[in-house]
Order: C-alpha cells, then sequence, then structure tokens
C-alpha cells in the first residue's frame, strides 16, 4: 500500500486563523489527458507546488465529487491513479486537506459568512448564482489547468496570501 495511513502520517497544524480554500479536483489539481489511460488523469503541472504553498497558508479542503461524502479514500485514489507517488514524502501534503461534505451542490459545504476562497474549473450556474446572492463571485478562483499549464502558478497571485507573500 502506498497510502497506508501508518506509513502516511499527517503533520496537521490547525490554523484557525487562516482563510478556507476550497479546492475543486478535476480540472484543477489534476488535468485530463488525451490518452484514455489511468482514469484519463494526470497530475497537473505545479500541483504539489501549489498544495506545498497552499496548505501552509489557508485551511485547505477538498471541494470535489470524489469526495463529496466525507472520505478521503476518493480523492487519494485520484491522485494515485494519475501517477502521484503517494510514497513520496512531499505527498503526505495531502494529509493535510480535509473533504468537504456535499451532496448536490457544492455550495452547501461553504458557509457564506466565512474567510474563503474557492479554486474551480468549472463552476455551474448555481455555483455562480450563490456566490452572486452573497456577493462572493470575488472568491471564485477559475482555474483550468487542462487548458493552462501555468494556471495553478498564476492562481497563487489571485489569492490574498500570495500577494502578501509577493509583498514581502
Ligand atoms: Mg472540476
Amino acid at each position: 500500500m502506498t497510502d497506508d495511513p501508518g506509513t502516511m502520517k499527517a503533520d496537521v497544524v490547525p490554523r484557525h486563523g487562516n482563510p478556507i480554500l476550497f479546492l475543486d479536483i478535476d480540472g484543477v489539481l489534476l488535468r485530463r489527458r488525451h490518452s484514455g489511460m489511468f482514469d484519463g488523469f494526470e497530475i497537473a503541472p505545479h500541483c504539489l507546488e501549489f498544495l506545498e504553498w497552499a496548505t501552509i497558508r489557508f485551511r485547505c479542503r477538498w471541494l470535489s465529487s470524489r469526495c463529496r461524502k466525507g472520505f478521503l479514500d476518493g480523492s487519494h485514489r485520484a491522485f494515485r491513479r494519475a501517477g502521484g507517488s503517494l510514497s513520496d514524502p512531499r505527498w503526505q501534503v495531502l494529509h493535510q486537506i480535509e473533504p468537504a461534505m456535499w451532496s448536490a451542490e457544492k455550495t452547501e459545504a461553504i458557509d457564506s459568512a466565512s474567510d474563503f476562497w474557492w479554486l474551480d474549473d468549472d463552476p455551474c450556474e448555481h455555483d455562480r448564482d450563490w456566490l452572486r446572492a452573497h456577493n462572493h463571485e470575488d472568491r471564485l478562483v477559475e482555474v483550468r489547468s487542462d487548458r493552462n499549464p501555468d494556471a495553478l502558478m498564476q492562481a497563487r497571485s489571485r489569492l490574498p496570501a500570495g500577494r502578501l507573500v509577493n509583498s514581502c
């Protein structure tokens, strides 16, 4: 087992004061490949680098159909099938990210009163309506790693911690 819980012990540090960063997986941290191998996805460029950067600045939560019932198995399986070497210590970063639970709409998982940001490649009309209704349209950062290999790096500059780091 490459992702045995015993060998992938999480080094979780509570970051209660940090904003929440909701992370879609497909099309954001994994990108669709055309060959159809391994579940049709591969690791998006800069994925690990982005996760390492994000997890020390935000409380990261998966907001993905891969794990919407609250179990991490689906997200870990997706990264493994996409070619992630989960036995590599760098991939321990996955254990710092908890799944956000939802059933029909991703916005069920978001508290509109919280300080949150959301990365997604394909927000639906309901998502946009919800964000608009709560005046949070600026909290959605659209990341399309399928088309843009630099999408994750560019997303950093649109997140507040990215600006803070750059200004130091
Ligand atoms: Mg997606």
